[in-house]
């Protein structure tokens, strides 16, 4: 689309978008305009049924029975397998357990011992931050073992890449500006530096098509709390591909990763397949809120979510840049489709006090330090009709200047 739409444009792309009816399916606040469902997507009414059934029913009245007769012990690799088919992850490779941050030290430790001899893991400077603090707590744990990154060693990862590598982290979509990387170019030049990948899916889980599979990547990781909507902290998953399976080895080896756990052995010795990346016992609350809301993708098509996606932030970028213009915005996004992840993030010197604004008015994006407005897209939920009037409330907020009353300066914890 060349031009910037009017109303009526909006409300036929509304009227002809094949998602349209997925939006009845989630409960989402009146008056609300939810761009952030990249930092924490809403919740449904299958997902209250779920917690309720799981709370009264499967806890309340089974009690200890229900490891068994309602399924919790194989929550992870159920959920797991649901999510492959979203990434492109054939069956038996995908566990859901733990946080994002745990799984990231499993997988660069993991990687590392697959390639002994190699002491450098590379990530992106500008990554999201847990992400190489937890290079740094893998890298504590290893003699001569260092932490490079692009941005800071070298301009660009490619780079940073050779034979002295064993793993490169790398964010799929940027959580700042929303720029997506190319994974199986990058997997690819890893590779034939003899190094393995760990790709964080964070922003790209439920958002866009991701074929891990076909990629040839080694880990991957991400959060199901963000676009596939599983809840506030629900846990993440882990991605481990099945030809590294069985000599890969992770640190934390407590029993449900042990291939007898109700054997209770003194010695550990792990699963052959996926569940040796779990743990401990996992949060079955939260897996069946999560499984409630993979539920409602389970008829999705994830090319017709990455088509929607385009053309919601596509309209976006247009609108804010033709009637934003005055007010000193800057895109920070890659304009481009193909390099944009479903988010749209623009820079501005009061930032913070805009976003604060425009939540009061209903329209709910986020701030990032140090002064990026964000707005995330997801598919499954909006429409088209809902970014003309976050744009027309944004103009507002700009154009009338209400960013400027002091109750919206104050910083709370959370941003
Ligand atoms: C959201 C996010 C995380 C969050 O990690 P947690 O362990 O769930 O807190 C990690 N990495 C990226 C890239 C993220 O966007």
């Amino acid at each position: 689309m060349s031009q910037v739409p009017d109303l009526a444009a909006v409300k036929a792309m509304d009227d002809a978008d094949p998602l349209r009816s997925m939006r009845n399916q989630f409960s989402l606040p009146e008056g609300v305009i939810y761009l952030d469902g990249n930092s924490l997507g809403p919740a449904s009414p299958a997902v209250f049924n779920e917690l309720a059934k799981a709370a009264r029913e499967e806890w309340g009245e089974g009690l200890i029975r229900s490891w068994n007769s309602a399924g919790w012990f194989d929550l992870p690799v159920e959920l797991g397998d649901r999510i492959g088919r979203l990434i492109g992850a054939t069956p038996g490779q995908t566990v859901v357990c733990d946080t994002t941050s745990i799984n990231i030290y499993k997988a660069l430790h993991a990687a590392m011992g697959l390639r002994r001899g190699r002491s450098v893991i590379v990530a992106e400077g500008s990554s999201f931050p847990t992400d190489l603090y937890m290079a740094e707590g893998v890298i504590s744990t290893q003699p001569d073992a260092r932490l490079l990154l692009e941005g800071v060693d070298a301009p660009t990862i490619e780079e940073l890449i050779d034979d002295r590598v064993a793993v490169v982290l790398v964010n799929h979509v940027n959580y700042k500006t929303g720029e997506l990387r190319d994974m199986a170019a990058l997997t690819q030049r890893a590779h034939e530096a003899g190094a393995l990948v760990v790709w964080d899916l964070c922003h790209s889980a439920g958002a866009l098509v991701v074929d891990l599979d076909g990629a040839r990547v080694d880990f991957a990781v991400g959060c199901t709390y963000k676009y596939l909507n599983g809840g506030p902290g629900s846990p993440a998953f882990i991605y481990v591909a099945q030809r590294h399976q069985a000599e890969a080895r992770q640190p934390l080896s407590g029993w449900w990763g042990h291939a007898r756990p109700f054997a209770f052995e003194p010695r550990f010795d792990a699963d052959a397949g996926i569940r040796k990346f779990q743990c401990g016992t996992q949060p079955v609350l939260s897996l069946r809120a999560l499984k409630a809301a993979l539920d409602i993708w389970d008829t999705v098509d994830m090319a017709a979510v990455r088509e929607k996606s385009l053309a919601l932030t596509d309209i976006f970028i247009r609108l804010v840049e033709a009637k934003c213009a005055p007010f000193g915005l800057a895109l920070e996004s890659p304009r481009g489709g193909a390099k944009r992840g479903s988010q749209v993030s623009f820079t501005h010197d009061h930032a913070y006090e805009i976003v604060q604004a425009l939540i009061a008015r209903g329209v709910i994006g986020d701030f990032r330090s140090p002064a990026i407005m964000r707005f995330g897209f997801a598919p499954l939920y909006l429409r088209y009709l809902d970014v003309w009037q976050a744009v027309e409330i944004l103009e507002e907020a700009l154009r009338t200047e209400v960013w400027k009353d002091e109750r919206f300066a104050a910083r709370a914890a959370v941003t």
